[in-house]
């Protein structure tokens, strides 16, 4: 049975391991705060008190931590992944972080990037959508973990790239959020029926996911993350200066950046993304 040691328990790693403990694998999961340790123990898997610990016997150790600093933290620190876990245990990193990081990451340890789309809701199905920067056989090695995990797992070229491709998918998101936000005043503003509105766009070519599964909620002005504004700023900046890195230029992805930075400053950050309908009602005097 392949050993799994997993590092943060969260919204979205949570879920995964208990995935992953309900496609068998032996699961040995840790996180700073203890109460997400006894919910994997709950769902069948096994709690360890430090990385050390849950990562010793492991054949492979998945990390799901919010930002950069922390899988630096996490994965080289001195008290870390590497430190700790057997010569050629195989890290599959399914945080969101800078592709620098991931690169450096792969540069010392055999370790593939695995950003992860889908939201809470597609860790809790295990449909999540799985983009894989790293080498071929490390890939391969990696695809029945993910397999638990996610419904579409693709390799995207080497280490980084798959963190590349995800930052693509923030920009996409973001910029739909906004726009779905924006329609949605606009709708009320007209006094037409939200919920009807929402079906008949949801069939035609406006149709997206964030119609689908966040619009309801945005309505409710329900704002209980799912995916935090602070998660969203810090992934936006990474598409800023990927952007910049590669000379392009992203006029929409500027604006909502910077949306995104105003909601965080007023002390947002902390609630879903769909906030965004939140500046949208302030800046049309709606509040
Ligand atoms: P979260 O804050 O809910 O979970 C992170 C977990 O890591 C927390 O439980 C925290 O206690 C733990 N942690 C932090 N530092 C640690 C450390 N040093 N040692 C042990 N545990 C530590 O965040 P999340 O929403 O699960 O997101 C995790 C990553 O996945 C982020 O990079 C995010 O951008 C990305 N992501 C999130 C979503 C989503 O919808 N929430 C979707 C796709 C990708």
């Amino acid at each position: 049975m392949t050993k799994i040691g997993f590092i943060g328990l969260g919204i979205m790693g949570g879920p995964m391991a208990a995935n992953l403990v309900k496609a068998g694998f032996d699961v040995t999961g840790y996180n700073r705060s203890s109460v997400k340790i006894a919910r994997l123990v709950e769902a069948g898997g096994r709690g360890a008190d430090s990385v050390a610990d849950a990562v010793r016997d492991a054949d492979v150790v998945v990390t799901m931590l919010p930002d950069s600093p922390d899988v630096e933290a996490v994965v080289l620190g001195e008290d870390g992944v590497l430190a700790h876990a057997k010569p050629g245990t195989l890290l599959i990193d399914c945080s969101t972080i800078r592709p620098d990081v991931s690169r450096q990451i792969a540069s010392r340890a055999r370790a593939v990037d695995a950003p992860v789309s889908g939201g809470e809701q597609g860790a809790i199905e295990g449909s999540l959508s799985i983009m894989v920067g790293g080498a071929a056989e490390d890939f391969a090695a990696a695809r029945p973990v993910l397999e638990a995990v996610g419904s579409t797992v693709v390799h995207v070229g080497a280490a980084g790239a798959g963190q590349t491709v995800k930052a693509a998918n923030q920009l996409i998101v973001a910029g739909t959020i906004e726009l779905v936000a924006e329609s949605l005043v606009f709708l009320e503003a007209h006094d037409v029926d939200t919920g009807a509105a929402i079906e008949v766009l949801s069939g035609g070519l406006a149709g997206n996911r964030i119609l689908d599964r966040k619009a309801a909620a945005m309505v409710r002005r329900e704002f209980t993350p799912g995916f935090r504004v602070e998660l969203h700023h810090k992934d936006l900046g990474i598409v800023q200066a990927a952007a910049r890195e590669a000379g392009v230029v992203l006029p929409l992805g500027a604006v909502v950046a910077q949306l995104m930075a105003s909601l965080k400053a007023q002390g947002h950050g902390g609630l879903d993304h769909g906030a965004l309908l939140k500046l949208v009602d302030q800046l049309s005097g709606r509040e």
